[in-house]
């Protein structure tokens, strides 16, 4: 390897070292929904995006499908289980058409870099996800970012006069805070400035809003032509997708680079995904259950006399500040039987380190219960060490 390279590695490890900044991944071995064990401990799992509580229901791995797709979609990789996905979600989610895509993270990217162009203005909210960022960045759009939820500075940034479009990019839930982005607000302001509106409801769809359709099910496919959504989360699967006309379905069925040189996922997700879209539906309990734990959550930590998180989905952080006293209260939860990653920066701003904790709709009141306990007596044994 280069020397130089090597210097900058090193240098680079050991100031993430330095500032307790430095990552790993820990194995995690699910045991059950909403269970797992880490290093040989059995532990309550606070910290997955499975919000349903569908990624280890036995009914998602039924039925056949091969267990990969052998091509990207426009070759050989689209099989009838992602023709009959795409339509299922069109259906659900009342667009014209759908497209999948391997992953969220790639569709935003792609996608972004398809629709603008140098020129171009991208309008986004500070708190937007990394792969939104990446998108902009990728296009060589000019971006303006307006303070988190901030609709008056989002109306002055798209009222600048630019050459080419316009877009005001968001999160739908933001996924380190959990709050919902002001969609019906900023629709409005796009629709005023003639701007793309393109939301990303990765944490929304399937939990939030009548029949599940989102935190911006509410809005047209005239009023929110982009619609970005995974199928990773809620619907415990993997891949994600975007719902729009069919105009620029088809044009980014073209276009979008991460989707045309990139393998399809497997038709065996694709039909994991059908079987729970179906139950995401059908059984409300799972969606009105979340909910029922956000509002328990949010009662006991009161009473406990913490922070209660400004969020009604699933996503509840506990907001620390430092990193060392998150790493150490996760650490602390971890022996105590929960599992409750601390987010650090770059993730979150500085001085904002925080318990991410998750709701799913296989946890249980006394879990919920349980946690809090745990987490009163974690932050009194951190504060006094
Ligand atoms: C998780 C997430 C993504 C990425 O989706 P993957 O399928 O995990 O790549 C994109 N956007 C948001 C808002 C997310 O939370």
């Amino acid at each position: 390897m280069s020397g130089g390279l090597n210097r900058r590695i090193a240098d680079q490890l050991e100031a993430l070292r330095q500032r307790d900044r430095f990552r790993q991944r820990r194995i995690v071995e699910p045991t059950g929904a909403g269970c797992a064990r880490v290093a040989g401990r059995d532990c309550i799992n606070f910290c997955s995006n499975d919000y349903l509580g569908l990624a280890q229901d036995p009914r998602l791995r039924a039925g056949p499908g091969a267990s990969g797709s052998a091509a990207s979609a426009l070759i050989t990789g689209y099989s009838p289980s992602h023709a009959e996905l795409e339509a299922r979600l069109a259906d659900w989610l009342q667009r014209d058409r759908v497209l999948l895509f391997p992953t969220g993270f790639s569709a935003n990217v792609g996608i972004i870099d398809a629709l603008l162009q140098r020129g171009d203005l991208a309008v986004c909210d500070a708190l937007n996800h990394a792969s939104l960022i990446d998108g902009v960045r990728l296009s060589g759009a000019d971006k303006r970012i307006y303070a988190h939820a901030g609709v008056d500075q989002a109306r002055r940034a798209l009222a600048e006069p630019v050459a080419g479009i316009k877009a005001l990019v968001t999160d739908a839930v933001f996924s380190m805070d959990g709050d919902s982005a002001p969609l019906q607000a900023l629709s409005h302001e796009a629709q005023r400035a003639d701007a793309l509106f393109y939301v990303d409801d990765a944490h929304g769809l399937g939990v939030e809003g009548g029949d599940g359709r989102g935190v911006a099910g509410e809005l047209s496919q005239d009023a929110l032509p982009v619609l970005v959504g995974t199928l990773g989360k809620a619907l415990g699967a993997a891949g994600a997708f975007v719902a729009g006309p069919a105009s620029l379905i088809a044009y980014l069925e073209n276009r979008a680079r991460s989707q045309i040189y990139s393998t399809a996922f497997a038709p065996m997700t694709a039909n994991a995904a059908l079987v729970a879209l179906d139950i995401a539906r059908q059984e409300v309990w799972r969606r009105d259950h979340v909910h029922r734990l956000v509002a328990r959550l949010h009662a006991r930590l009161d009473a406990a006399d913490l922070p209660v998180p400004d969020s009604r989905t699933a996503i509840q952080p506990i907001v620390l500040g430092s990193d060392r006293l998150a790493l150490r209260v996760s650490d602390d939860l971890l022996a105590r039987g929960f599992l409750v990653t601390a987010i650090r920066p770059p993730t979150v701003p500085e001085g904002a380190a925080r318990l991410r904790v998750t709701l799913t709709a296989a946890h249980s009141q006394e879990q919920v219960d349980g946690l809090v306990d745990a987490l009163a007596d974690s932050l009194v044994e951190a504060r006094v060490a």
